[in-house]
């Protein structure tokens, strides 16, 4: 399927709620969120719907997220329906990872391919004030449990935050060098309750690493070569894995955006900063067929913009909501 501006979109991003355990400040406000009602909410066989017709357009990647996907109930169930879907190549996951090790067999045994776990810091009173939960513990566990499960690929995903995590960021980084597991550095988007924080750029990121572990290498592997994603690899001498960015405000990488994001209300969102896109939802329970929900799902890959704008002023359209609700 590609879009007016030819780019290729095989890769759909899947919200199953926009609930979570954690509140992370960028994230989620404190108090929490007026909560979507269940009915509101896609059912595992009208997601499934949408894979499907999604899948017979040429989405070949589906990664699961939220809110934390991991408080839906039953969601292996989730991931052998989305496994079972013959052009489906790989079922991804994106958690904090506090339920990650208690739900991880299911998942594995539903055939789940890949997971990325969102990770700040290495230190709990820290962990604590940005997640505002003192859950690293859980976390912790369950990556360690990982390590059961060889076959299933592991990212850790931190967002550098000044003045809370700066000194994490090289205890983060060792930890691709210590296993073969990729830890990338995702820059804040200016989206809802992340808007307030600084951008902290890539460039800062990598110099404090160059201090800590000497000049960089350019680092290949499965998605450098493949050119899968928008990150941008290196490694330091010694390290087994490698350090990743994705910098969408510093080095922008809309030109080669292969995605598109279905949120748990069925609402799929051809880019991250418009509030544009199709109300899935609404053709799904009017009975529509899987053609009619194809041909809207390519109406709005068709209709994707051409870039964010977050470096210009906020103009009519932009999306308000918090990431949370979006499915980051
Ligand atoms: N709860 C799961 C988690 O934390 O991994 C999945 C959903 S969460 C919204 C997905 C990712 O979005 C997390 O890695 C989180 O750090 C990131 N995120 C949230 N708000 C962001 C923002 N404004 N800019 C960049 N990343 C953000
Ligand atoms: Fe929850 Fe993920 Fe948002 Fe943190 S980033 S509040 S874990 S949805």
């Amino acid at each position: 399927m590609t879009d007016q501006y030819g780019r290729q979109i095989d890769y759909m991003r899947i919200s199953v709620t926009d609930r979570c355990n954690l509140r992370c400040i960028y994230c989620m406000p404190e108090e929490g969120v007026e909560q979507t009602s269940h009915g509101e909410i896609l059912t595992y066989g009208e997601i499934a719907r949408v894979a499907k017709a999604a899948a017979g357009l040429g989405v070949t990647r589906v990664r699961l997220t939220g809110g934390e996907p991991l408080v839906r109930r039953d969601l292996g169930r989730l991931v052998s329906m989305l496994t079972a879907l013959d052009q489906v190549e790989e079922v991804a996951l994106t958690t904090n990872g506090v339920l990650l090790g208690e739900q991880i067999e299911e998942l594995a045994a539903a055939g789940l391919g890949s997971v990325n776990i969102s990770l700040d810091t290495l230190e709990r009173e820290q962990y604590a004030c940005v997640a505002r939960r003192d859950e690293l513990d859980r976390v912790l566990l369950s990556l360690e449990k990982m390590r059961e499960y060889p076959w299933i690929q592991v990212k850790l995903n931190c967002v550098p935050l000044a003045g809370y995590n700066e000194d994490q960021w090289c205890r983060l980084a060792e930890l691709a060098g210590e296993r073969d597991m990729d830890v990338r550095f995702i820059e804040m988007m200016p989206l809802g309750l992340g808007e307030k924080f600084p951008l902290c750029s890539q460039e800062t990121v990598l110099q404090r690493l160059r201090e800590a572990f000497g000049p960089e290498r350019p680092a290949k592997g499965k998605d450098a070569l493949a050119g899968r994603g928008p990150a941008f690899y290196v490694t330091f001498e010694g390290f087994r894995g490698r350090v990743g960015f994705i910098s969408a405000l510093s080095h922008k990488f809309c030109g080669s955006c292969n995605r598109v994001r279905l949120s748990a209300e069925g609402f799929l969102k051809p880019c991250l900063q418009y509030e544009g896109g199709t109300d899935l939802r609404r053709l799904l329970r009017q009975g529509a067929s899987e053609q009619e929900i194809a041909g809207a799902i390519r109406q709005a890959v068709w209709e994707k913009p051409a870039c964010h704008q977050f470096e210009q002023p906020r103009g009519e359209g932009t999306e308000k909501k918090n990431m949370n609700r979006i499915g980051g």
